[in-house]
């Protein structure tokens, strides 16, 4: 039976699972406080083995039947999806603000439309993917891309919608049914989305939300030799975990990482351009996979680089996400707040020196001052881990090799930024090893354009047709143009 909806900022949202087109309560529950401000936002579903063997079961009920229809006629169930998340923008606003402490703007603005646009631009890419032909001297090949089965989604707790949606909608439109992990420190906007599925009129067990720990449940999940794919999205240490569990059943992930991608500032940069976009590296208060949070400028426009984005820093606001000036939000837990501080702490003493910032921010218990850190080895911890926070290191470099070394000097190779003349920094780019890299620029997306990260940053890509290389089992069927001869000697 399903329990009464919680209310979060005045959105009714189910704390249940959602598993075979029904909500699934839970005796065991975890609680769940907003990044905001510590209130109990209320507690949730946790998931228990036989949640999981329920979900897993429903997806592979219901994988023929979904997998069966062409990709067009699949397209009107995920338009009307799209349409549904649509139709309850305000509540996906205000339910990822209040438990992520995603900024209220952003949601309205970019992580709304972008959720709609992954479900309904994959929907229609995938009317392209049927039967493509390859005709040779010798035969017509017909290259077909078949659903895989079954497929796990985990996703983080920095970007739960826009992730979540960016999985589901290749998987989807691909013909696999899906179960859904949210992350448990902020899954509410994935249990609206069961909502939205639901009222879409998705087949019952085409799309399941799991809830719960990610040692538990997510390892439970993508440990059944019954998946056929896992998509992951989170950090470093549980992809191994994933890796290795998928591993033992040869099943195939995709993991997109963290990073500590280099924001190189080169001698003939733009400066006042590199420090305004410099300072976005703050942007949800820096829990951002493919932020450039390692500065690297040339060391004779170090000081005014220093001196223009001091300035642009100091006037953005920290506070409360729900609030339209709000700039700089808070940190998603406390425990991650330690960690931010931790490292700080551990920088400073080392010998770094603070530029701006290094201490919690008077808004509120888990808000931290944006921070700069200076004067550091490249084998510091604090230029080689991921911190996902608002903090950010500067080092200077002579020349563009030294630039080039320093910034593929980790283990990391997501994104990257590199501000210069143009020509001149497309050629620094270049030589730059990760997944992406923008010039003069930052952020700029495409759902058709490869996304995913090298070395410790991931295995895979996904967007365009990369994820449907990943989501679909491609299939070659081949047809003689001649009548075949059998021969033992022909190759
Ligand atoms: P995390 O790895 O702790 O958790 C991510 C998800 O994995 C959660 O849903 C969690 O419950 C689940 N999980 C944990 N252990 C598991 C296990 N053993 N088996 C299955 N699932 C398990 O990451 P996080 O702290 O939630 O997110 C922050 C990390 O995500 C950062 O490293 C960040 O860089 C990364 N990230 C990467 C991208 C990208 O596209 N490359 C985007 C956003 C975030």
């Amino acid at each position: 039976m399903a329990s009464q909806p919680l209310q979060v900022a005045g959105v009714a949202v189910s704390p249940d699972h959602y598993i075979d087109g029904q909500r699934v309560a839970s005796a065991s529950r975890f609680a769940l406080h907003s990044p905001i401000d510590q209130r109990l936002l209320g507690e949730v579903a946790e998931g228990e083995p036989a949640h999981v063997e329920a979900a897993i079961a429903a997806a592979e009920r219901a994988f023929p039947a979904w997998a069966a229809l062409t990709a067009a006629e699949r397209q009107p169930y995920l338009d009307r999806f799209a349409d549904e998340i649509g139709r309850r923008a305000e509540a996906f606003c205000l339910l990822e603000s209040n438990d992520a402490g995603v900024l209220l703007s952003r949601m309205q603005h970019g992580v709304v439309p972008r959720a709609m646009q992954n479900i309904r631009w994959f929907a229609a890419h995938a009317l392209g993917l049927q039967d493509r032909p390859i005709d040779t001297e010798q035969a017509h090949h017909r290259v077909r891309h078949d659903p895989a089965g079954v497929v796990v989604v985990i996703t983080p707790w920095n970007a739960p919608l826009m992730l979540s949606t960016w999985k589901l909608g290749p998987a989807l439109a691909a013909g696999n049914t899906c179960i859904l992990k949210p992350p448990e420190w902020a899954p509410l906007t994935c249990s609206l989305l069961a909502d939205a599925a639901h009222a879409a009129g998705l087949p019952p067990g085409v799309f399941n939300v799991v809830q719960g720990a990610g040692a538990t449940t997510g390892a439970q999940l993508v440990a059944d030799p019954r998946i056929a794919r896992v998509s992951f999205t989170g950090s470093v240490p549980t992809a191994k975990r994933i890796a290795q569990a998928a591993g033992a059943n040869l099943v195939p992930c995709s993991l997109e990482l963290g990073g500590k991608s280099p924001f190189i500032v080169l001698e003939d940069a733009d400066i006042d351009a590199a420090a305004a976009t410099g300072a976005l590296m703050y942007r949800n208060a820096g829990q951002v996979c493919l932020a450039g949070t390692r500065f690297l400028v040339h060391q004779r426009v170090g000081d005014r680089f220093v001196a223009a984005m001091r300035a642009t820093v100091e006037r953005l606001q920290v506070g409360d996400p729900r609030e339209p000036s709000t700039e700089v939000g808070p940190i998603i837990h406390p425990r991650q707040v330690e960690r931010v501080l931790g490292y700080i702490d551990r920088a400073v003493a080392g010998g770094a020196q603070l530029l701006w910032g290094g201490k919690p921010h008077p808004f509120g218990a888990q808000y931290v001052q944006p921070t700069m850190l200076t004067g550091l080895q490249q084998s510091d911890e604090i230029v080689q881990n991921e911190v996902f926070g608002p903090v950010l290191t500067l080092q200077t470099f002579a020349g563009d090799d030294e630039a080039v070394a320093l910034a593929n000097g980790t283990d990391y190779g997501l994104g990257g930024v590199c501000y210069g003349e143009t020509t001149h920094a497309t050629a620094v780019a270049d030589r730059v090893r990760t997944g992406f890299i923008w010039i003069n620029s930052f952020g700029i997306r495409d759902l058709a354009a490869p996304f995913g990260g090298i070395k410790r940053s991931g295995i895979g890509r996904e967007g365009g047709d990369w994820s449907f290389e990943f989501f679909c089992d491609v299939k070659d069927v081949v047809v003689p143009k001649k009548p075949f001869t059998p021969s033992f000697s022909h190759r």
